[in-house]
């Protein structure tokens, strides 16, 4: 069961505890109050014990041990959960997750962050190594993505984050005091397409500013004319994503950030999923509309090494046209009595041993290297579309390259993820419209694995056939949690799992 199965399962439990419709204005009142809280609790005991698996067959540290524990024990503990937690994401039945995963890409990495464990980019006296490693990551990420040369006149420039979130993150605030400096925007707002990732929706909340979303068509891409219905004078950015998460898709880029330069706005391409493999599709022979900055409309690019960059898990690029956009990132401070400060991205102090890992896969990979690795991963995709495809009672959503979502218009396609579930696999449950994806990795490349996943997926289908009465353990749940109309319940019940997810 997947952590989204869960949260879905909590959220339907608390729609049968108490009526729906009459739950937001009775959350108000403090007996109503305390009543669904003791409902969520008693869901949460539930789930506590697979959130939970390791309290019975190892110590637990609630706090710190009076004596230290041996590195030898340390090490060999942490080697058994290792041996339990590998297998599944190895030998490639997991969605994304583990984009690489080769042992020896593995190792190298490893020794390279040994190699760099002490270093701390916030320090670039100290070491200078780290320096030439993240400003080397961001040009060759930049010359990738459409920059012309190292003396770009456009001057596409970036920093290293932490992840796409944090890619995201920066983008936002960035257009947002551009806007104040500049336009005295004061209520800023981004328009979206409703598959843009949930970091969008973070960097509102965060920020203060509203987020605008935009319907997308049929092939689950942008709809250009909501977008250009949904400008006002207090539009900072627009977004497209090349491609999205949900469904693969990629927004019609060249489109959208026209319409964003005519109108003097930012346009941020999300290519944290795409940035790293979709620059290599074309001369694979896909056809791939533009998305970078060959578009003189793109404005910053969010592009993650941490997913087909090949690097370790806790990097990200994320570029702009023009040095003076990407200054309203920096923050600085002249007055602290701790000195004159500065940093690029949110952290202080951040994992120079990271950024080394990343500079260190992409070297290693070079051109060459992820043009085969994605030539690989297409390939294996096309076999899992074809497989598909010959399945009547499933349809894949929309024409996606490698993230491949699909549904059922006769079955409960979450029954049909319940089986696969119960067959190993970790696929990723999708909704608005009900479906599931797998985002086909290295490690599906392996030999054998697409041919399994096509003959479970054929079984699955067979036996949802033959079983209709069967209730599957997740199905109802996502069922149901689909047609709760009051998102409100279902966000609390998030934050309390995320509780669950510290208790000790
Ligand atoms: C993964 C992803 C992100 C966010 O990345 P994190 O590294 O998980 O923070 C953003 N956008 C898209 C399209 C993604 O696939």
């Amino acid at each position: 069961m997947d952590v989204k199965c869960k949260i879905r399962a909590l959220s339907v439990h608390a729609g049968r505890a108490i009526t729906r419709s009459a739950m937001k204005a009775l959350k108000k009142i403090p007996f109503i109050k305390k009543r669904i809280e003791k409902e969520y609790a008693g869901i949460m005991g539930g789930l506590e014990s697979t959130l939970k698996p390791y309290r019975n067959n190892y110590t637990t540290f609630a706090a710190l041990p009076e004596q230290g524990i041996s590195r030898e024990e340390i090490i060999s503990e942490m080697e058994k959960l290792r041996t339990v937690e590998e297998k599944k994401w190895r030998d490639g039945y997991v969605s994304g997750a583990v984009y690489h995963g080769d042992q020896g890409h593995i190792d190298f990495l490893n020794t390279v962050y040994a190699i760099n464990s002490q270093s701390n980019p916030l320090h670039s006296d100290i070491w200078p190594s780290t320096t030439k490693f993240e400003s080397e990551i961001v040009s060759m990420t930049a010359r990738m993505l459409g920059s012309l040369s190292a003396e770009d006149p456009q001057e596409i420039c970036g920093t290293v984050s932490s992840g796409g979130t944090e890619s995201i993150l920066l983008a936002m605030k960035t257009y947002r005091d551009r806007a104040h400096e500049e336009f005295r925007i004061t209520r800023p707002e981004i328009i979206a397409p409703i598959t843009a990732h949930a970091a969008f929706d973070k960097a509102a909340q965060y920020f203060g500013i509203r987020l605008v979303h935009i319907p997308v068509d049929s092939n689950f891409r942008a709809d250009v004319k909501a977008a250009e219905k949904a400008v006002t004078k207090n539009t900072i950015a627009i977004v497209g994503s090349a491609p999205s998460f949900p469904h693969g898709a990629v927004d019609p880029i060249e489109e959208l950030s026209e319409l964003a330069r005519s109108r003097g706005i930012g346009f941020h391409t999300d290519a944290c999923l795409g940035g790293f493999i979709l620059p290599w599709a074309k001369s694979l022979g896909y056809d791939v509309p533009a998305f970078d900055f060959s578009l003189p409309g793109v404005t910053s690019i969010s592009a993650d090494t941490h997913k087909y960059g090949y690097a370790a898990k806790g990097t990200s690029v994320i570029l702009y046209r023009g040095k003076d956009l990407r200054r309203y990132q920096y923050f600085t401070t002249t007055d602290w009595p701790g000195g004159l400060y500065f940093s690029p991205t949110f952290a202080g102090s951040r994992p120079g041993a990271l950024s080394a890992a990343c500079w260190a896969a992409m070297v290693s990979m070079g051109e060459k290297g992820y043009l085969d690795a994605a030539k690989r991963i297409f390939k294996t995709a096309q076999t899992i579309k074809e497989g598909i495809r010959q399945i009547p009672e499933l349809k894949i959503f929309g024409d996606p390259l490698w993230v491949i979502a699909f549904g059922s218009d006769t079955l409960n396609i979450y029954r049909v993820m319940d089986y696969m579930t119960g067959k190993n696999w970790g696929l990723n449950g999708l909704h608005k419209p009900s479906c599931v994806h797998i985002c086909v990795t290295l490690r599906h490349t392996q030999k054998g694995v697409a041919k399994r996943f096509i003959k479970d997926l054929q079984s699955a289908v067979e036996h949802v056939k033959a079983h209709p009465d069967e209730k599957g353990s997740m199905a109802p749940v996502y069922g149901m949690a689909a047609t709760m109309p009051d998102r409100s319940i279902v966000g609390d019940m998030l934050k309390q799992y995320i509780d669950l997810l510290y208790k000790v």
